[in-house]
């Protein structure tokens, strides 16, 4: 595995900017790691990894960076519940950790580096120093993930029977012997003008 500052320096450029959550994003991507024992994920492991997120922050896009995991090789997997949490399975041996940053991190970054003002290089500075423990809640876990979730799933493509769209990945919902899209199925996210 690389160090904190080749992660840092790779998640910096990708995300636009250094800050807090890339520092946080980096130290909770390299734990996962750590606890699976994956060494390579971007080379010789970048088959063994998918990771579910549950922020769409800047800690997301640092773990993005370290994992080699991204939305479109359907190995990162976004819950959207606003946590500062990333599940790792292994889909190799089935073992998955999930790592939530404490809730404690920011006041402890206070009580480190009072003299600091800026709350972003505060915890910049702190989340650097702070121990694994004091930092992460781990917990392993069980993860189901069936054949479809899987970065390489080849299935078959359906055609919604009321918009006509595409649909792959076993994403339709069958209703009175109806193939139907998630957004005909009820679930949409927008409405036509
Ligand atoms: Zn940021
Ligand atoms: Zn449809």
């Amino acid at each position: 595995m690389r160090s904190l500052d080749e992660y840092l320096h790779d998640a910096e450029q990708a995300h636009g900017h250094l800050c807090a959550g890339q520092v946080l994003g980096v130290r909770l991507a390299m734990l996962g790691l750590k606890e699976l024992e994956i060494d390579d994920p971007r080379g010789k492991d970048r088959k063994r990894l998918v990771t579910f997120v549950e922020i769409d922050r800047c800690v997301t896009d640092a773990v993005a960076v370290v994992t080699g995991c991204r939305l479109g090789k359907r190995a990162l997997k976004f819950r959207d519940w606003g946590k500062v949490a990333a599940t790792f399975v292994d889909v190799s041996t089935g073992k998955a950790i999930r790592i939530a940053a404490r809730e404690s991190s920011k006041s402890l970054a206070r009580q480190m580096h009072p003299e600091i003002e800026d709350k972003n290089q505060q915890q910049m500075l702190a989340y650097r120093e702070i121990s694994d423990h004091d930092l992460f809640a781990l917990q392993w876990v069980k993860v189901d993930l069936p054949p479809e979730e899987f970065p390489g799933y080849k299935g078959e493509r359906v055609v919604c029977d009321a918009c006509g769209e595409g649909i792959n990945f076993r994403r339709e919902v069958r209703r009175d012997e109806k193939v139907l899209c998630r957004s005909c199925a009820g679930e949409r996210y927008y409405s036509a003008l």
